[in-house]
């Protein structure tokens, strides 16, 4: 136990895990992860990860099952405040970024509320482990000035309300910009609908890159308008990033010359 149980009160540190590889860990989220009394961790933290648990610590598991949070939302805040008003240190391990899709940010404003000390360690987002571990550059000069990662999650898992259909597609599909959509498996056919209707071409390269910066990666390129026939055909599973734009052009070339998608297994294309 660390210095921490003789105190009053314990701090929160919202952690980013990064996508799996346990080398994109920072150096920052691993001393969180060693100073921790008590871990909060969701279904995206790896197994490799895991190993770095001390094993005397409590371990407690809040994802998601079968599509519905282990604890709802507001347990999970509760029980941060809870331990952290026994005294501990807690480290609230999440997979990514805790602020990209993550609700670190709500997490935050609970702990906040209760008057509990909090700090976020940013982690690697999905976005940016699978593209680069894919060789597929979210921004190259001459060919796209920008990116845009959107949610395509279509239902709050716990309400139920439709989440997104303040998606503005049209200008998502003028942007120029690559789109990056997360949790967009099971929306593959309205992403490729909205974003033809929004004006692009219906031979726009996309890539699907499933469980990106692990040793499970696979990257599979097609063309937006046979994205869903894409992640069919390849049975492709969460996680999974879906990434939209001429920067997947890149992605033959650069994979052949790029160590760390060297390092990984199949690459895939249509
Ligand atoms: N905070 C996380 C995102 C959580 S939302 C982050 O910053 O990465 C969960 C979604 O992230 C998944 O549905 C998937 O779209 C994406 N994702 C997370 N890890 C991934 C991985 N290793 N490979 C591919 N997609 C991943």
């Amino acid at each position: 136990m660390s210095q921490s149980t003789v105190e009053a009160i314990g701090r929160v540190a919202i952690v980013g895990a990064g996508p799996g590889d346990v080398d994109l860990l920072t150096l920052k989220a691993v001393k969180c992860i060693q100073a921790a009394d008590v871990i909060f961790y969701d279904a995206l933290v790896s197994e490799d990860i895991k190993a770095l648990f001390p094993t005397d610590v409590l371990c407690i598991y809040v994802g998601k099952r079968k599509g519905r949070h282990a604890i709802p939302q507001e347990g999970i805040n509760q029980a941060l405040v809870d331990q952290a008003q026994l005294g501990l240190n807690v480290c609230r391990l999440k997979g990514g970024d805790p602020f990209i899709f993550g609700r670190g940010g709500e997490e935050a404003l609970a702990l906040r509320d209760a008057g509990v000390p909090v700090e976020v360690v940013p982690g690697v987002s999905a976005a940016n482990g699978c593209s680069a571990y894919a060789g597929i550059p979210l921004t190259h000069r001459g060919i796209t000035q920008g990116c845009t990662f959107v949610t395509a999650h279509s239902r709050n898992s716990e309400t139920g309300a439709e989440a997104d259909s303040s998606i503005n597609w049209p200008a998502l599909a003028a942007s120029g910009n690559t789109l990056v959509f997360y949790m967009g498996l099971s929306r593959t056919e309205r992403i490729s609908a909205e974003l033809q209707r929004g004006g692009l071409a219906g031979d726009t390269p996309v890539a699907i890159v499933e469980r990106g910066g692990t040793a499970q990666q696979r990257v599979m390129t097609g063309e937006l308008g046979s994205l869903t026939q894409l992640a069919q055909d390849n049975r492709a599973q969460a996680p999974a990033l879906i990434i939209v734009g001429q920067v997947v052009r890149l992605h033959h070339e650069l994979s052949q010359v790029l160590q760390s998608a060297q390092s990984l297994p199949q690459q895939m294309s249509a």
